[in-house]
């Protein structure tokens, strides 16, 4: 049996990817090493672009029922004040939300086999096979253990930031920033929030948002030098962070109850790959990694699994050479993200902000409008090379100085 694509990984990026395949009438074959429903090492925050595809998908109704609360408003802590707005929507989609992976990635599992796509959960990929130079399909062990060997028309490594898929290919990669943070993460009951927190200090990032069950997600980000000293000792390093940081949070914590282990990650690279060569494609982590900070990882896998969905469909329809259609995936993706990912390597560098910016938070202070065109940076709506551009910054300092002192 011949499929027209093999997915290998199921979460985030693949199984779109499978359910837009699939949706179109490909025959699709999708494969994780994993069961579902599981966890992974990743926090939860879909910005409202990538809730609205899930709304254009059917399926945030799913995630709203999962008993997860939906956000609109931010903290943005700069240190000596906070700057609390509403980031602008995107296409009329106003929250965010923040599901557990366990619930997210198997409701996009379920859409993915509902499309049509054939789901073999418990499956490792082990190789690639090949045939005069192109990729023909894979090998792997099954869930009983069994060799098996399938073949497709394309091969797709959605299987994250370590891709064995990527590794295969020797896909080259560019832009390659190194690791620059490591974080970790648990969650609380008994803790209130508003909206999702975030307190940005020299050498520390802090996020805390709503997720599934009325619990609190805490992260605390250090520079990536310090990992080892932080996983020998968390919870005291992550509640002297909180301490220093952010007291009120750190009380509000001890208020409530950790309800689960610290999870975290020393292994957050930034870097790009070319995503495709002849019978293969990347999708999601494997083709653009970075890190965590601006929570963008989640957002982009779905966008980037409609971007391959539409030049595959023009490949295999034959509307477009698929060489070309692919190349255009990979200028559209690098187009889309390029300005976020300098930005996110700006902040993880974890750096006082320059003067400059210091002078912005002080003129953003009290302009509702202009907070929420900030936080709308953060969340992806609102491009950063237009925020940050000298004449927009110099705009919105002059403006403030010109307004009555209160
Ligand atoms: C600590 C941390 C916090 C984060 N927080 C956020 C956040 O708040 N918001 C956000 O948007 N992003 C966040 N991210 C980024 C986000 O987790 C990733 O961008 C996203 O998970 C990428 O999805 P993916 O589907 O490409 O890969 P993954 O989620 O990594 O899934 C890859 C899948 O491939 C499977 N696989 C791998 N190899 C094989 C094989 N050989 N055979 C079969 N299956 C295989 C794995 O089992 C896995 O299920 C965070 C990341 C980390 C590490």
């Amino acid at each position: 049996m011949m499929y027209d694509a093999i997915i290998v990984g199921a979460r985030v990026a693949g199984s779109p990817l499978a359910m837009l395949l699939a949706r179109k009438g490909y025959r699709v074959l999708l494969l994780d090493q994993a069961t579902f429903p599981s966890d992974t090492i990743s926090t939860h925050h879909i910005h409202q672009p990538g809730v609205a595809r899930l709304r254009r998908w059917g399926l945030l109704e799913k995630v709203r029922a999962s008993n997860c609360p939906p956000t609109t408003e931010m903290r943005f802590d700069v240190g000596p004040f906070a700057l609390v707005g509403t980031p602008p929507p995107f296409e009329g989609q106003a929250e965010a939300y923040a599901p557990r992976r366990r619930v997210l990635d198997a409701i996009l599992v379920d859409a993915a086999v509902e499309a049509g796509a054939e789901l073999r959960a418990g499956f490792a990929v082990t190789e690639l096979t090949h045939s005069g130079g192109a990729v023909t399909g894979v090998r792997g062990r099954d869930r009983n253990g069994s060799n098996v060997t399938e073949r497709a028309r394309i091969v797709v490594g959605a299987d994250g930031a370590r891709s064995a898929v990527a590794d295969s290919v020797q896909a080259p990669s560019y832009l390659d920033r190194g690791m620059l943070t490591c974080n970790y993460y648990s969650y609380w009951s008994g803790v209130r929030l508003d909206g999702v927190e975030l307190y940005a200090r020299e050498g520390h990032l802090i996020v805390a948002d709503k997720t599934n069950d009325g619990l609190v997600m805490v992260t605390v980000v250090w520079p990536k030098a310090e990992f080892g000293r932080v996983r020998s000792n968390i919870e005291f390093e992550f509640m002297r962070v909180l301490d220093e940081h952010a007291p009120a949070l750190a009380e509000r914590l001890r208020a409530g109850r950790r309800e689960e282990r610290f999870a975290g990650s020393g292994f957050l690279p930034n870097l790009f790959r070319k995503p495709y060569g002849a019978g293969w494609a990347l999708v999601g982590d494997a083709g653009y990694v970075k890190d965590p900070v601006t929570a963008q990882g989640i957002t982009n896998s779905f966008s980037h699994a409609e971007m391959l969905a539409e030049a595959l469909d023009e490949g295999f329809s034959g509307r477009r050479e698929m060489t070309e259609a692919l190349a255009s995936y990979e200028l559209k993706r690098n187009e889309e993200v390029l300005s976020m990912f300098e930005h996110t390597c700006q902040l993880a560098s974890l750096a006082p902000p320059p003067p400059e910016m210091g002078r912005l938070f002080e003129a953003l202070r009290d302009d509702e409008a202009e907070i929420g065109r900030f936080l709308g940076t953060v969340t992806g709506v609102v491009p950063v090379q237009q925020f940050f551009s000298p004449e927009n910054i110099g705009r919105i300092i002059n403006a403030a100085a010109l307004m009555p002192a209160a």
